[in-house]
């Protein structure tokens, strides 16, 4: 008779943040995507570091994976999603379960170029009707959904950019 290795079965969490960029354009609203080397697309997101503030994470991701600085929150959004994967990472026979919670901002942008970093295949720009085509995860649509009703329940048009000040202010 063949013998088998136990699987040694483990469960592990991971919580993880990430921001909704959004920018005015002549277009409407065009929202930051960015996709995986799956094919997928997806926010910006990124696993929060021992000690750091979920939003602090949220917009250092977004400056890591697409190459941001300027960002602006947009207070008073916030919106959690949870699903379970399986960890491929982990040498047979070891079997992982990762629990994962993600917790979505939302901010705004003034800057048009992106940088993806190595994590993705590419970042772009998406109008709304766009980003409806490419998500792909039901929990995603949602979260997108209850971003566009914030937007809308709050009346919110886009931040204009802001004057550059003068190199030297008068004396
Ligand atoms: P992070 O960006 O938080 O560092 P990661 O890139 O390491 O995360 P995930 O994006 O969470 O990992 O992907 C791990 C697995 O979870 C994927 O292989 C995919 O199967 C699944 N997954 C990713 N995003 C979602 C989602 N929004 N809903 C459900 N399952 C997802």
């Amino acid at each position: 008779m063949k013998e088998t290795t136990p699987r040694l079965e483990a469960r592990a969490t991971e919580f993880s943040a990430g921001l909704l960029v959004v920018r005015k354009t002549d277009r409407g609203f065009e929202w930051l995507l960015l996709q995986k080397p799956n094919g997928r697309w997806e926010f910006p997101k990124g696993k929060v570091e021992p000690g750091e503030v979920p939003l602090d994470a949220a917009i250092r991701e977004a400056q890591e994976e697409a190459g941001l600085s300027d960002l602006h929150v947009i207070e008073g959004f916030m919106h959690t999603i949870r699903y379970t994967y399986r960890d491929r990472w982990r040498r047979p026979p070891e079997v992982v379960t990762v629990d994962k919670t993600v917790v979505f901002y939302l901010a705004e942008t003034h800057e048009t170029t992106l940088r993806p970093s190595w994590e993705h295949r590419l970042a772009r720009w998406m109008t709304t009707d766009e980003v409806w085509q490419a998500l792909g995860y039901e929990d995603l649509r949602d979260l997108f959904r209850q971003a566009m009703a914030y937007l809308q329940q709050i009346q919110y048009g886009g931040v204009p950019c802001p004057k550059r000040p003068p190199k030297e202010s008068p004396r």
